[in-house]
């Protein structure tokens, strides 16, 4: 099988450019074809000798998932389906903003972790996505997004906040992420690619040792106990350990706090004595606050908390000094938003929904 050029890092390329008998300079030469100019064929590159053009059309490939879905909602976000095999699907989403454009991409199709509020968790774990999965959705969405000349470029920030759990797959995700940060591939810069995850301890520790990016944890819940019903992983790395682990990746940070997420979920973690119990967590690490109200699906279980509430929980954080902003819902009407992708399309529950009601409803405060 041909070998694609998409799983390949600027190291990786250079070795195989290597195994052939070729320049490594070469290899940074077809680096920037595949990924700044999104050459899809070898034709398209010109300034390499045609000789060369034709051993690499014999050896390799740019192989990416079809395009098998693609919807605009009316506030401009843009979301892709991409079909990774026959059996799998994933999405990414194009937030677009003044001054920047965010792309929202998926590491694992389905994930393991089960999240009591989550659409991804609710199908399952299917697989995880290879390198040149996870570095095909930067590289269709900026062909199709196109850039038009002396633009600016329409993707300035990538964050991994799709489907799946991106620290359990950090072998296939940290030669993406470097492609990201590669001047001669993406060029983002490391303050402007995010990785999200639910707190999984030692792939935080591996991240910031091998490609620190700016980091996002999904807090949630102020103390242990809700936190492990409605983010289960919280059972092996409790708030404390998930803290100690925030503070070790400050170290390394390319940014100097973590972003806490926090989804705004209706009367189960929105209280304003909530609020006031995550002043001391705050207190022992560098961060700032991510309220998300929360994106419903389906016999969830869960509602989304009243706008007023949000305002009053962010107003305790803020009053306490702490930076704090609210998402804003996009893309509704095409279940774009970050955090719930993909539920609709593949409609695969394979979990029952009697694991979703074992959420007692806390009593109004
Ligand atoms: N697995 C990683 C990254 C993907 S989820 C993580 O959990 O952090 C990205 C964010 O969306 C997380 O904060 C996640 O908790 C949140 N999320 C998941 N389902 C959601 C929903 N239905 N509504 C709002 N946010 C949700
Ligand atoms: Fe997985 Fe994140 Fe969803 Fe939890 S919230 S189930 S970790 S994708």
């Amino acid at each position: 099988m041909r070998v694609n050029l998409l799983d390949l890092d600027a190291g990786a390329m250079q070795r195989w450019f290597a195994s052939i008998g070729e320049k490594p300079f070469r290899a940074r030469q077809v680096l920037r074809w595949v990924h700044q100019r999104g050459a899809q064929d070898f034709d398209a590159m010109t300034d390499i000798a045609r000789s060369l053009r034709a051993r690499l059309a014999e050896g390799a490939e740019m192989r990416a998932p079809a395009i098998v879905g693609d919807s605009t909602s009316a506030d401009g976000t843009r979301k892709w389906l991409l079909k990774v095999d026959g059996a799998n699907a994933v999405d990414s989403v194009y937030i677009p903003e003044t001054g920047r454009g965010t792309l929202c991409i998926s590491s694992q199709a389905g994930c393991t972790l089960d999240c009591a509020f989550c659409s991804t968790g609710k199908q399952g774990f299917n697989r995880n996505l290879s390198t040149a999965e996870i570095v095909a959705q930067l590289w269709i969405a900026n062909r199709l997004l196109g850039r038009k000349q002396g633009a600016a470029r329409p993707i300035t920030n990538v964050v991994l906040m799709g489907m799946g759990e991106p620290m359990l797959n950090l072998d296939a995700l940290i030669p993406a992420l470097r492609l990201m940060l590669d001047d001669d591939a993406y060029g983002l810069s490391r303050r402007r690619v995010t990785v999200s995850t639910s707190g999984v301890v030692p792939g935080m520790d591996r991240l910031a040792e091998e490609c620190p990016v700016a980091l996002a944890v999904s807090l949630h819940a102020p103390d242990d106990e809700l936190r492990d019903r409605i983010v289960p992983i919280n059972r092996k790395y409790p708030i404390r350990e998930l803290i100690r682990a925030c503070n070790r990746y400050l170290e390394h940070a390319p940014r100097d706090f973590i972003t806490f997420e926090y989804v705004m979920l209706d009367a189960v973690n929105d209280s304003a004595a909530q609020a006031r119990a995550l002043l001391p967590i705050a207190a022992k690490v560098r961060c700032k606050f991510n309220l998300i109200p929360f994106n419903p699906f389906p016999h969830s279980g869960f509602e989304r908390s009243k706008p007023e509430t949000i305002r009053r929980f962010a107003e305790i954080l803020q009053r306490a000094g702490l930076t704090v902003t609210t998402r804003k819902t996009r893309g509704d009407a095409i279940d774009a938003a970050c955090g719930q992708l993909a539920g609709k399309v593949a409609d695969r529950t394979r979990r029952t929904s009697a694991r979703r009601v074992a959420i007692p409803v806390r009593e109004a405060a």
